[in-house]
């Protein structure tokens, strides 16, 4: 028979895990596992995974789209909020997530969209309405548009909201040089909460469906307005996210849970969470206070593989001692203060180099 345990051992391992990782973490990789374990289970409900995914990657990547983003890339230098050099850090590891998005992320994007609407149809088969007679094509289209925006909307808020979300969504909000790019600047496990966006289009099944131009037009208009551009769309900037409104939403030292329309600012409207730009707020600084994740412009060099690496581990480790969803009025003094890049970029390479983070 062997001797007790020791005792030492058995109760400090778990505690030491403990110390190293962030549990609430990994029940979202549980969701996403048993969402798609479900879905291919009934293969995806007959859908296509080969004919939604090329779907999915046309809107993400499709020529279209990357000639839009072109033009935007275009328009940010032209017309910029920020001055900065092209090839900035925060564009270059913004790209290494446009990679990611094409290659992975949308095969696991269409794993669980298709998951996400079988189970929805088959648990609930009822939310399916049938067709109805008065309701044309493109009202339907137009419905499920507006619904769509406005379950992003409250997803969004979700994510500012709810801890472990905010864990996963604090990688977006990271970006201190913001370009067009941004938009894939996510952790691939936040798509969870943004599949509630898909029941509009579920309930309306029958009556008409939204287009791949349309989502493609979608996509463009949330990418645009990450985007380093001077640009508040003058009237049209009340209805529509405009870059200068959707970067007060990404403001360094401001409550972030505003702002938090997609396409619309109707919805933070109707919340009185809308704030409209200023000539203050165009060229703002965006960020995080304190930088609680690693970012690319610390350091002597960016060393973007490592900082990928990290950024995407970083909901799983365990969270530094700072405030929850950092909402602006609970952050503790100390990291209120912004502390100009160049100085930071001083401090980090040490005295001899230039303050250039590039
Ligand atoms: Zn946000
Ligand atoms: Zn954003």
């Amino acid at each position: 028979m062997s001797g007790p345990a020791p005792s030492g051992a058995v109760r400090v391992w778990p505690s030491r895990l403990s110390s190293r990782v962030y549990w609430p973490a990994f029940s979202i990789a549980a969701i996403a596992t048993a969402l798609i374990g479900i879905g291919w289970a009934s293969h995806f409900g007959g859908a296509s995974f080969a004919a939604s995914m090329s779907g999915l990657r046309v809107v993400l990547v499709g020529p279209a789209t990357l000639l839009i983003l072109g033009v935007f890339l275009v328009v940010e230098r032209v017309r910029p909020a920020q001055r900065r050099p092209l090839i900035a850090r925060g564009h270059r590891q913004d790209v290494l997530f446009t990679v990611m998005n094409a290659s992975l992320v949308a095969p696991l994007v269409t794993a669980l969209s298709l998951s996400f609407a079988e189970l929805a149809r088959r648990t609930l088969p009822w939310i399916v309405l049938p067709k109805v007679g008065a309701l044309p094509r493109w009202g339907a289209i137009a419905l499920i548009f507006l619904a769509m925006d406005g379950c992003n909307w409250f997803a969004h808020l979700a994510n500012h909201r709810v801890r472990v979300l905010w864990r996963f969504h604090e990688l977006h909000h990271s970006q201190e040089d913001m370009s067009v790019l941004t938009v894939f600047r996510t952790h691939p496990h936040i798509h969870v909460s943004y599949l509630i966006a898909l029941v509009p289009g579920t309930v309306l099944l029958a009556n008409g469906a939204m287009t791949t131009t349309l989502l493609v037009i979608y996509a463009a208009s949330v990418a645009f307005a990450h985007s380093n551009t001077n640009l508040g769309f003058g009237p049209l900037g009340r209805i529509f996210v405009s870059p200068n409104y959707h970067r007060i939403h990404h403001k360094l030292d401001g409550p972030q849970d505003v702002n938090l329309g997609f396409a619309l600012t109707i919805w933070d409207q109707a919340f009185h969470r809308a704030v409209f730009p200023t000539p203050e707020t165009i060229r703002t600084d965006t960020g995080l206070p304190g930088r609680p994740l690693v970012v690319e412009q610390a350091g002597e060099r960016p060393r973007h593989l490592l900082v990928f690496a990290a950024q995407l581990v970083a909901p799983f480790r365990p969270m530094r001692d700072l405030p929850p969803n950092r909402t602006g009025t609970s952050v503790p003094a100390e990291l209120r203060p912004r502390i100009p890049k160049d100085l930071v970029a001083r401090v980090d390479a040490g005295p001899a180099r230039q303050a250039v983070t590039v």
